[in-house]
């Protein structure tokens, strides 16, 4: 059913606004509030938190959850006293017209895809908090690229896998240690109604193990104009353990794993041949879902009799791989056992041998002691694969140049395409609003080009100031409330909890660090040096504040220890309350940190982070970026837009590097940032500052957003890929 459709049939379209009747005005709320499109849409949004601001918030901004707690007639009732008619009909005839649009920059660039779609695989989709099918970076790239895609009108459909307990929500007990709670999220809140196949049946996939059937029934989510559907393997067919293997996304061990990967890889191809939808290219975002390619190949052999060899060759011409991966011991292996159970059936289907499905999951096809290797699954069963940034390009090259021993390291077929973020989605409205005010008319639709965001140097200083400190000040009552609570949650004292009322300063240069716990994202760089630190923190004329957030994989010891240090330190008195730890680091409250700091803090261990983009996010809103020359910021950084810590060097030395690392943090923190950052004007403003934003904004803006990424997939992968070309790369 299109989301057109939604109207009931026969409902008489108002001819007022007013008079629209009560079923006919929820049924248009409920539409949108069924297709995604309206998590990037402020306007909608800011409709439905006035239909009531408490349970919006408590609800985790489910529009379908809060609908469903009002009856047509009080939702009328609540329309008329606010006045909202004439926005709903206005946010419905938005979306009409938006699924309608046929003048989009895909028609006219990637034409050819229309009626063979690209097919995106990831194992996770981040699209909004209340939709829970992601854990982090990866999850929120994918959902980022297929709005953008959406927006840009390029025929994609998305399949990944549905969790119903999602990723964990994070709680700190008394001591500040991780607890993972795992909650069962409602489907009947969720965006999604079931797929249908061919027969218009609610569709449901087999795949055969050489221990027994594994069954997937299929979701189906509108995210604007792109269908994402997610495969669900709580299926009554299912034996009990079964019905559980896609209820956590990194919940199990390898084997649940192996089996997660089938589904989403092999069941996505079956479900998509089930619904009539034949792929003109296969992009697999990580190395997760590439068991989809040898699921195309067994298709292609039974559709048009080609041989194996023939249907893998040309399965890998119409696929694109990226890579994400800059650790060798990152990368998915199963050992020959757990393949052979899982992949036994359909390697029989394909005629080949053990041996033969082997090889193509190894490095030496040969060597018996090899593990069975996703991401050279991907490499060799596609014709274009590319790593996240420029950096991470270097390093995949250097990592996988064993696959291709006859080439210098140059030669080696893994390109790059820089990551990018959908900045309607984390643009601040009161950002969107002065940019509507000062840029030409229509930039909404441009923001690719560079251009657009020249305007930002006719702004006016003190608007651009104001409207950030407006957004710090939302951030830090944001901060305050969700500390308190969680200090009253635990049990703290009095005291506590009104201390965390009352904590941060909106007039101290604030810090934002948050992202995944992981030993080699160095949270703790920055607490190398407590008195130094502290009296950075502490200072009477030029005091700093820190806001953390982030969550430590279950296994991960050290990073919840590393959780609890932090976290305590709100308590520290050397601090003065000056550093928080938000609990449960999710898109809301990314959101809300990157849209009102005044500084981004990233502290990789260079070459480690592939590309990042919470930094990204922070341009968009006026924060600047500090950080290692690592990921996107070693070719994003040009001396003015931002700040560098260090010069890019690495060393072998890991101790060394972290010791030399930290000094070039605080001497950075010292001698650049603070002295600009309270380096004011009569008039109070940080001239020199708010330059930088500026520059900030103007140099990075478009580049890193999601629509130049996806225009580049769709001209440098999916375009060629589409067209069956052969680009130089081959590996058997
Ligand atoms: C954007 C985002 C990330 C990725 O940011 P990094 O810079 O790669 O750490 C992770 N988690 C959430 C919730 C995000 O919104």
């Amino acid at each position: 059913m299109s989301q057109t459709d939604m109207l009931p049939a026969g409902a008489k379209q108002p001819s007022a606004l007013t008079s629209l009747s009560a079923e006919a005005l929820y049924d248009k709320c409920n539409a949108l509030a069924r297709n995604l499109w309206w998590s990037w849409q402020p306007e909608v949004i800011n409709l439905f938190r006035d239909l009531d601001p408490i349970r919006w918030r408590q609800l985790d901004h489910n529009p379908i959850a809060l609908l469903s707690e009002f009856t047509a007639e009080r939702l009328e009732m609540r329309a008329s006293e606010l006045v909202l008619f004439s926005r709903i009909n206005h946010a419905f005839r938005r979306l009409k017209e938006y699924l309608a649009e046929t003048a989009t920059w895909g028609r006219t660039h990637a034409g050819v895809l229309g009626s063979k779609p690209v097919a995106y695989f990831s194992l996770e989709f981040g699209v909004h908090e209340s939709v829970p099918v992601y854990s982090g970076g990866l999850g929120v790239l994918s959902g980022d690229h297929i709005k953008s895609a959406s927006g840009l009108g390029v025929p994609l459909v998305a399949v990944g896998l549905f969790y119903d307990q999602g990723y964990f929500k994070q709680q700190l007990d008394v001591d500040g240690y991780q607890r993972e709670e795992y909650l069962d999220t409602k489907v009947e809140n969720l965006p999604m109604e079931p797929a249908r196949g061919a027969d218009g049946k609610p569709l449901t996939i087999r795949i055969e193990t050489r221990n027994g059937p594994l069954l997937a029934k299929v979701w189906l989510m509108h995210v604007g104009r792109v269908n994402l559907y997610l495969l669900d393997c709580d299926v009554k067919e299912n034996r009990p353990e079964d019905r559980e293997l896609t209820s956590r996304l990194y919940g199990g061990d390898n084997r649940t794993r192996v089996r997660q990967e089938l589904v989403a890889g092999v069941g996505g191809i079956r479900a998509l041949h089930a619904m009539g939808i034949t792929p003109g290219v296969y992009h697999l975002n990580e190395g997760h879902s590439a068991f989809a390619t040898l699921e195309a190949v067994r298709q292609r052999m039974i559709d048009s009799g080609m041989s194996f060899d023939e249907s893998l060759r040309l399965v890998a011409r119409h696929t694109a791989f990226t890579t994400h991966t800059p650790v060798p011991a990152g990368h998915d292996r199963f050992d020959g056992g757990l393949i052979e159970e899982h992949l036994g059936p359909l390697r029989d289907g394909l005629g080949i041998s053990f041996e033969q499905l082997m090889g193509l999951g190894r490095v030496e096809p040969q060597n018996e002691h090899e593990p069975f290797c996703m991401t050279v699954l991907g490499l060799k069963l596609s014709r274009r694969a590319n790593a996240v940034s420029s950096l991470h390009g270097h390093v995949s090259r250097r990592m996988w140049a064993h696959l291709w021993p006859w080439r210098v390291e140059e030669e080696i077929p893994i390109g790059h395409i820089t990551n990018g973020v959908h900045v309607q989605s984390w643009l601040a409205y009161q950002m969107e609003q002065l940019y509507d005010r000062h840029f030409s008319v229509g930039w909404e639709k441009r923001m690719g080009e560079p251009e657009v965001w020249q305007g930002i140097h006719q702004v006016d200083p003190g608007e651009l100031w104001e409207t950030h400190n407006t957004l710090k000040n939302l951030l830090l009552a944001f901060v305050r409330r969700r500390v308190s609570r969680q200090c009253r949650r635990r049990g703290e004292s009095d005291e506590s909890v009104e201390a965390a009322r009352n904590m941060l300063d909106p007039n101290i240069l604030t810090i934002g660090f948050a992202r995944r716990f992981a030993t080699y994202k160095r949270a703790d760089l920055i607490l190398r040096d407590m008195d130094r630190l502290a009296a950075m923190v502490t200072d009477p004329e030029r005091p700093l504040q820190i806001i953390f957030a982030g969550k430590s994989h279950p296994a991960d010891e050290p990073g919840k220890q590393l959780i609890k240090r932090i976290a305590n330190l709100r308590r520290d008195s050397r601090f003065a309350g000056r550093i928080a730890f938000v609990e449960d680091y999710d898109i809301n409250v990314c959101r809300h940190l990157i849209q009102g700091v005044d500084v981004w803090l990233n502290t990789p261990r260079r070459p480690l982070e592939a590309s990042g983009t919470s930094g990204q996010k922070a341009v968009l809103n006026g924060a600047l970026n500090l950080s290692i020359l690592d990921g996107w910021w070693a070719e994003a950084y040009d001396g003015s837009n931002g700040f560098a810590i260090g010069r890019g060097m690495q060393n072998v030395d890991v101790a060394k590097t972290d010791a030399r690392d930290a000094e070039h943090l605080y001497r950075n923190l010292e001698e650049q940032v603070i002295p600009l950052y309270y380096d004011r004007d009569v008039d109070g403003l940080p001239l020199q500052w708010i330059k930088r934003m500026m520059n900030s904004i103007s140099s990075l803006a478009w580049r890193f957003s999601a629509d130049r990424m996806v225009a580049d997939y769709v001209r440098t992968a999916y375009l060629p890929a589409a067209g069956g070309l052969s680009c130089d790369m081959d590996i058997h």
